[in-house]
């Protein structure tokens, strides 16, 4: 494979992320990163970042230089993309030869990675409700990249990829078959962190495993011999367990009550359904409970400063989280490992203790001094019949080897 330069790029409903990665036939090199964040949060200001990994004259290699640090007004996703692709553009970054797209869910028949056509995209655009805080947000993106780079291929990678294999117990949901017919199922998301948490893992993949992405959005996943049997996120990512700003499970009948509130000074149903879909997505998780935050660095330091609220928040989440690992102890028929990933799950030491705390009738011990570690690390004790490590995901990467592998 010829030399080539990658450019990824992930959209979330209020952020851009996107690398730079140059791939020859044996390596991939990180050469910049950046991220946009604060899309459509009013006046409030948002960040924008670019580090380069690019040895300068006399540096080391892996020292990052920061290109861009700034932080701009961004009232819509548009102004957003026009202000990374005027960085693209004008910082004299790599032009490139390919580009990957994360997308949460393609729907039901959009469920390989692949080169993007405008058919697909169409075909996808049929489907945004079953990611519709995501999908939205990629097409656009996808759209404008392939305006701003002609002739380069763009390529989807989709997160429910991972989830392709779930077995039908998992998949299918218990509602009417007309709806399943119409696609909605489980699909499950955060799938290309968990590809590469189990490549990380290889050629040592335990038969029985546990990984947890503890991030803004959370789920878990249980995976026998590096396949995804089940996971926590259902149709959409509102479901599973608790996240940042997400409900995750609840009782619909909870939902209809809001939607039913709701009703009584909206319009129109439609309205009505976008404020639930609001309220479940944006309001709820870990800042509904705490009336404070959905950080979990703004929670633990409430925490320190004897906020019940934020208490029984973290709380909630930690018990959530031990109710899923149980289940899927019960699924895989035991346990070999449990991973923690994510923003919280690589550097949040007391959701880890809190986690792990009680579940040593499992296998699961826990060494406190190798879980103050941040990062990649092993944090079970020596003798634990369970082992606990630490992986930052590597989502990028995983991104850049599917685009070799469908450019070849
Ligand atoms: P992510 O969506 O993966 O970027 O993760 C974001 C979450 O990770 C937020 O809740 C952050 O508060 C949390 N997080 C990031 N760094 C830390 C840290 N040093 N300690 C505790 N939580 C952290």
């Amino acid at each position: 494979m010829p030399t080539r330069n990658i450019l990824v790029l992930n959209s979330g409903s209020s952020s851009i992320k996107f690398s730079i990665y140059q791939a020859t036939e044996t390596e991939r090199t990180k050469l910049f990163e950046g991220a946009l964040d604060g899309i459509g949060s009013g006046s409030a200001a948002g960040k924008f970042w670019i580090k380069s990994w690019v040895p300068e004259k006399g540096g080391q290699p892996g020292d990052a230089t920061k290109l861009v640090d700034e932080t701009p007004t961004v009232p819509d996703l548009a102004t957003g993309f026009s202000l990374v692709a005027g960085a693209l553009e004008k910082r004299s970054l790599p032009h490139p030869d390919a580009i990957g797209h994360r997308m949460v869910c393609g729907g039901p028949t959009v469920t390989e990675n692949q080169f993007i056509t405008p058919e697909l995209i169409d075909e996808m655009e049929r489907y945004t409700a079953f990611a519709p805080l995501h999908t939205p947000a990629a097409i656009y993106i996808m759209c404008e990249a392939a305006k701003l780079f002609p002739g380069v291929p763009n390529f989807v990678c989709l997160d429910s990829y991972f989830h392709r294999y779930l077995p039908e117990v998992t998949r299918h949901l218990p509602i009417p078959a007309e709806y399943s017919a119409m696609g909605v199922r489980r699909f499950g998301a955060h799938g290309i962190s968990y590809e590469s948490i189990v490549q990380a893992l290889q050629p040592n993949v335990p038969a029985r495993l546990i990984v947890a992405h503890l991030g803004n959005g959370a789920s878990i996943s249980a995976i026998r011999d590096g396949i995804g049997i089940d996971t926590s996120m259902g149709l959409t990512p509102t479901g599973g367990i608790i996240s940042g700003t997400r409900t995750g499970d609840i009782d619909p009948g909870v939902l209809l009550f809001i939607l039913r509130k709701l009703a009584d000074t909206a319009p129109d149903t439609n309205t009505a359904a976008d404020q639930l879909e609001k309220i479940a997505s944006k309001k709820s998780g870990l800042l509904g409970l705490s009336q404070l935050d959905n950080d979990m660095r703004a929670l633990r330091q409430a925490i320190g400063e004897d906020n019940a609220h934020a208490r029984l928040a973290v709380d909630e989440f930690v018990y959530v989280l031990r109710k899923f690992i149980g289940g899927y102890i019960a699924v895989l028929g035991g346990l070999d490992m449990l991973v923690f990933t994510g923003g919280i799950g690589e550097n949040d030491t007391a959701t880890r203790a809190e986690v792990c705390a009680g579940l040593e009738c499992f296998g699961l011990i826990l060494d406190l001094e190798r879980n103050k570690q941040r990062g990649e690390a092993t944090i079970s004790t020596q003798g634990s019949p369970v082992t606990i490590r630490v992986i930052p995901p590597a989502e990028d990467l995983i991104i850049v080897e599917h685009v070799c592998r469908l450019l070849q």
